[in-house]
């Protein structure tokens, strides 16, 4: 078992330079199945069978494993999180969450799935011994949710989850951005949650 044959996976000490928000909150752009954390979110489809954005990149870089275990699963409801391994992603878990498609005329329900969905994500990577966790901005791509109210949400439930005790062993969240307009988006909205350390 040497190291020889295992893939670029950046080890601990190349991990990626997370702008820190808090000494328990951070910001990273890139991709999230480069990270080598206890578990990533997937911004997953009730189905849970695979889809495409983020949910598509993780099923890639994890391998046939990871469908073969979510057929197991029966699914998962809007607002609901279930655990799986990684298998070959860097990541030792998946936290599949299924975020709501966006409804503009229904903005209230929408907003509590969303809620719902970050804190499920949070409670299940509790219940599965986590440590370090990183989220993708969950129904912001084809789910169509405008990124400055969905940004708020997963910084407020957060930041609440985090204060809670039950949270006690959560060392490191991660937001993970993809492209630069959510980056700036994330940057402009972290004041109102976060103070600077
Ligand atoms: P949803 O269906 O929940 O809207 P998407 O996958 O379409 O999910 O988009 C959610 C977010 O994930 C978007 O901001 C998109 O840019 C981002 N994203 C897509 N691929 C990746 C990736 N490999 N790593 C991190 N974020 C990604």
């Amino acid at each position: 078992k040497s190291g020889a044959l295992k893939p670029a996976a950046p080890s601990s000490s190349s991990l990626p330079a997370y702008s820190h928000l808090s000494n328990r909150v951070a910001l990273w752009q890139g991709d999230i199945t480069k990270l080598e954390v206890d578990g990533i979110v997937n911004a997953a489809n009730e189905s849970l069978l695979g889809g495409g954005g983020v949910d598509g990149a993780i099923h890639r870089a994890a391998g046939p494993e990871l469908v073969k275990e979510c057929r197991t699963l029966n699914g998962c409801k809007t607002g609901d999180a279930k655990v799986t391994k990684g298998y070959k992603l860097p990541a030792k878990h998946v936290v599949h969450t299924v975020g709501p498609i966006y409804s503009r005329s229904n903005a209230g329900t929408s907003r509590s799935k969303l809620q719902s969905a970050y804190r499920r994500s949070l409670e299940a990577a509790t219940e599965a011994d986590i440590k370090t966790i990183a989220f993708p901005s969950i129904s912001t791509g084809v789910y169509g949710y405008p990124i400055e109210e969905a940004t708020n949400v997963s910084l407020e439930v957060t930041g609440e989850y985090l204060a809670d005790k039950e949270s006690s062993q959560l060392e490191l969240v991660v937001f993970c951005v993809f492209g630069d307009a959510d980056k700036h988006v994330y940057e402009q909205v972290i004041p109102k949650h976060f103070s600077p350390q």
